[in-house]
């Protein structure tokens, strides 16, 4: 059989993209097949922040950071659960591929940022250091900076061409199959992203994604159908990460990402099955999935006619007539006074009032004892004096991990991003990078950034590795 490549990239989001680019620039001849009828998958949706250590643009406003000390935190974080071999490389090569991104065109200004919405260098999550960059256009922007180097190169896309199976023969990758068409390559990178739009591989790989219940929706790409599962289920390859992912938390009756839902009330607090304040209200999504966990997976937030009042209305989710509906539905529980909300909702009356009551000693002064909420309104650059629940009626709606981002189980990988099969061996010319590959991400998502630089730099990795196989000229690989 003749081959049509060198290399076929499946899927065309940041590590497909990624992964083409860099086999093209080491001298391959590459396609990338994308199943819809447009470019970017997840990528595009995303707020595009990459997280990148001893980047130029930390140098340029002094923050010392290290690859090293990156995979320290990163590794500790996650329990040592992740793969040491390809979060290595992700720590080490997140720099190098940063700087070919700038030098591909990406903007990220040398200055500091307070979120991920506002160019520049901020902390995301948990990181033990500011090496969040966050570019100009966001995950649109670095999308169409890709696009325009992929252009640049010639490197043909296909689009509505979905990829229906790998060709593997005594176990090396031979091509893939588009239908009755079969393509002929000597490797083939998978960066078909992962399954958060397909319930029965949720169910198989990530049921605790469905914790909640008619509340859960995906705001994924519509492409992340979880065919790297599919090929894994057929040709017994190995899979790695199961039941993790990317779960933000959720009023019941929100639907939206945040940046069309609108945000809840900032004088609000979190109480668990027995009425007792169990959380800092504006943890990270980092780690906040855990503590909704911990609480035994019930969580209410309460607030009051004041901060309904407040609400903006101009969002979809957390508006102030929105509230309302939702009372008449049953879905937010209202009570003139807190003693007749917490029968509503079944918790003790007097652990309801002794949390509300606590709150309005600390939080109106802007000091949180129990649980530094202050410090983190403080980083985020908001005003740690908040205003205090005394005004009914009150409301209580419960907070649920409804929302789906990303999936974390994926093809396992080793260090330079080559695909394991069952029986632990590597198969021959297949890599796989994104939230294809399982390996980098983990329980905890540590912070923004990790999955856009992991599908750039895995993808980036797997292209060169992909390229140079061809040509054997192994020197130039990564080990
Ligand atoms: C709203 C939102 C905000 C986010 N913000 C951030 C952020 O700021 N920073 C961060 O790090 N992460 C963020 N994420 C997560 C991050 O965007 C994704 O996890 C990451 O971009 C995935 O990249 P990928 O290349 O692996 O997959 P994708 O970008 O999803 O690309 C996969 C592509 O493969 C295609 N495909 C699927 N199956 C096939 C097939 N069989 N044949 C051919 N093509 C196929 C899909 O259609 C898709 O285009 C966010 C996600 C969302 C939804």
């Amino acid at each position: 059989m003749s081959k049509d490549f060198d290399v076929i990239v499946i899927g065309s989001g940041g590590a497909g993209l990624s992964a083409a680019i860099s086999a093209k620039e080491n001298g391959a001849h590459v396609v990338i097949l994308e199943a819809e009828p447009t470019i970017g998958g997840s990528t595009i949706r995303s707020a595009g922040v990459l997280v990148a250590a001893g980047t130029s643009v930390q140098n340029s406003l002094g923050v010392h950071d290290s690859a090293e000390d990156m995979y320290q935190h990163y590794m500790d974080l996650n329990q040592w659960k992740v793969l040491p071999g390809p979060v290595w490389n992700f720590c080490h090569e997140s720099g190098p591929m940063f700087e070919w991104m700038l030098d591909m065109g990406l903007q990220v200004p040398a200055q500091h940022s307070t979120n991920a919405h506002m160019p520049g260098l901020t902390r995301g999550g948990v990181e033990n250091n500011k090496r969040c960059h966050v570019p100009e256009g966001q995950g649109k922007g670095l999308v169409e900076v890709l696009d325009k180097r992929r252009d640049e190169l010639e490197i043909p896309v296909r689009l509505n061409c979905r990829v229906s199976d790998l060709i593997i023969e005594d176990n090396k990758v031979q091509g893939v199959k588009v239908g009755d068409e079969h393509l002929f390559a000597d490797a083939v990178i998978v960066a078909s992203g992962g399954f958060a739009q397909n319930q029965d591989l949720i169910r198989k790989y990530f049921p605790d994604a469905l914790d909640a219940g008619t509340s859960f929706f995906a705001v994924a790409a519509d492409g992340s159908r979880g065919d790297h599962l599919r090929f894994a289920e057929k040709h017994d390859l190995k899979v790695f990460g199961e039941n993790w992912g990317l779960l933000l938390l959720t009023a019941r009756f929100q639907r939206f990402h945040h940046w069309v839902s609108g945000f809840p009330p900032a004088a609000r607090i979190y109480v668990d099955a027995q009425g007792v304040r169990c959380m800092d209200e504006d943890s990270t999504y980092a780690v906040n999935q855990g503590q909704w966990k911990a609480t035994g997976k019930t969580v209410w937030a309460i607030f009051d006619e004041h901060a309904r009042k407040n609400l903006p209305s101009d969002v979809e989710d957390w508006q102030p007539d929105r509230i309302l509906e939702e009372v008449c539905k049953g879905v937010v529980v209202s009570g003139e006074t807190l003693e007749e909300l917490a029968d509503k909702i079944g918790v003790p009356q007097n652990n309801l009032e002794n949390s509300v009551k606590r709150w309005n000693e600390m939080l109106p002064h802007g000091f949180d004892e129990d649980f530094r909420r202050h410090d983190t309104l403080r980083s985020k650059g908001s005003d740690p004096k908040l205003d205090p629940i005394d005004q009914g009626p009150f409301y209580a709606v419960q907070i649920v991990p409804g929302e789906l981002v990303c999936t974390h189980t994926g093809l396992q990988i080793n260090s330079t991003a080559q695909v394991f099969n069952s029986s632990g061996a590597l198969i021959g010319g297949l890599y796989a990078a994104g939230e294809a590959a399982g390996g980098v991400l983990g329980e905890r998502y540590v912070g923004a950034g990790n999955s856009v630089t992991n599908g750039l730099v895995l993808g980036r990795i797997a292209g060169a590795q992909a390229a140079l196989s061809q040509t054997e000229d192994l020197s130039q690989m990564l080990i």
